[in-house]
């Protein structure tokens, strides 16, 4: 029997890591497909998919197929060659999206990253201007590096990180008048996300939408879409902004990109990407051999099973189902939101004991801003993992919300 227990994982941790998480009281074993199952053999129902990663499910078999060939044939070499791996992933990604060249990295943050400097230096080498800032939007979320952070302007992601890096304002989110404002010269870009995730599961909506797309045109700037979570099919459509009919200069994404494996990408047009030049930007990891094929991979198994419109079409099936709970239980759910497997169960109250008795009852979900529960669930999820759950949702909620 294996000795090692969620305590003494616990205890480990507190020696040995550095003090960055506050972890969910599950360790993990194992995994394969939506299920996962802890130390002393606990089954548990997963509805985040590691943050809206491992979109495929735990331990696909054709990805594990993958990364077993593919680490027998090459694994890394370096930016320094041309690899068929990285070229063929390209070619499929950015023809999803109608973009013109894509750069590979290792995160979120990198991506994110890769578009705030192919913004400022496109402006600054290409169209001869001094333009640099870049405005994002309240409740945003573009990652953790110091720039990335400075992007998402809460001050709780800042503490004691002074000085931020320069050339980031943030206006309120659906404020047109304030963005108005904020736009001078300097103004190289807005960036966004098109659905808020760790904001809070809020997507944009089609009027706000045409009036940010006109508005970067009008005054000459990028339009930086952040699809690093809600990306890749999660919404119904290969890009949440495909649900808009807009086109974003330069497009981010990561999180499901290889099924787990680190790996971002940034997408531009050609025109854009014309602000790189050899030696502009570079990265040792970033669409190696081994993650290119499994991104590859994933991208081809999306297409095939057809998981955009299994997205979408469980997404609403779901949202419906949790606002008949909802509607049970009335004063429990003040709203149920989303685009297709991105879903938000906004509560009334704040939502921390609720969590904690669906973690109890076997199913893993994330809370988010005090109130909201957000799933994120693999696009592969059965439809009764998702009833299980809703049933467990409507007793909790009837145990625990305020009389
Ligand atoms: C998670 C996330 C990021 C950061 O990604 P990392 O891989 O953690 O660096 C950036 N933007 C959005 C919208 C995200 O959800």
């Amino acid at each position: 029997m294996s000795s090692i227990t969620l305590q003494s994982l616990k205890n480990d941790e507190e020696q040995y890591l550095c003090k960055t998480y506050g972890r969910y009281p599950v360790a993990v074993k194992h995994g394969k497909g939506s299920r996962l199952w802890d130390f002393e053999g606990r089954e548990y129902i997963d509805l985040l998919a590691g943050i809206a990663v491992t979109n495929l499910g735990h331990c696909h078999e054709e990805i594990a197929n993958t990364i077993a060939e593919q680490a027998q044939k090459l694994i890394h070499v370096s930016n320094l060659f041309y690899q068929e791996e990285q070229i063929a992933l390209a070619k499929k990604l950015l023809a999803t999206a109608h973009f013109g060249k894509a750069f590979f990295c290792n995160s979120g943050a990198e991506a994110n990253e890769g578009a705030i400097k192919l913004a400022r230096r496109y402006h600054q080498r290409v169209k001869n201007t001094n333009a640099f800032e870049i405005i994002t939007f309240s409740g945003c979320f573009h990652g953790r590096t110091l720039a990335t952070v400075a992007a998402t302007g809460q001050a709780k992601f800042q503490d004691g990180f002074a000085p931020m890096p320069q050339g980031f304002i943030q206006v309120p989110w659906g404020d047109m008048a304030a963005l108005e404002k904020a736009v001078s010269p300097n103004t190289a870009a807005i960036m966004m996300e098109m659905v808020q995730g760790e904001g809070g599961i809020r997507p944009m909506t089609q009027e706000y939408a045409d009036k940010l797309a006109a508005f970067c045109k009008e005054k000459g700037l990028l339009f930086i879409v952040d699809e690093v979570q809600a990306g890749l099919a999660r919404t119904g459509k290969w890009w949440a902004f495909q649900h808009f009919g807009l086109q974003p200069d330069i497009l981010t994404t990561a999180k499901g990109l290889a099924n787990g494996l680190p790996m971002g990408a940034m997408m531009a047009t050609n025109e854009v990407a014309q602000g790189f030049v050899a030696g502009s930007h570079a990265t040792t990891f970033g669409g190696g051999a081994l993650l290119s094929a499994v991104a590859l991979k994933v991208l081809e198994i999306i297409e095939r099973d057809k998981l955009a419109a299994r997205a979408e079409e469980l997404g609403n099936w779901a949202m419906n189902r949790f606002r008949e709970v909802g509607k049970k239980l009335p004063g429990t759910i003040k709203e149920v939101r989303g685009m297709g497997l991105m879903i938000g169960i906004d509560l009334t109250f704040p939502g921390k004991e609720v969590w904690e008795a669906l973690i109890q009852r076997g199913f893993i979900l994330n809370l988010t801003q005090d109130t909201i529960l957000r799933l994120l669930p693999a696009l592969t999820i059965d439809k009764a993992d998702i009833e299980t759950f809703a049933l467990a949702l409507e007793e909790v909620l009837a145990q625990h919300a305020p009389k």
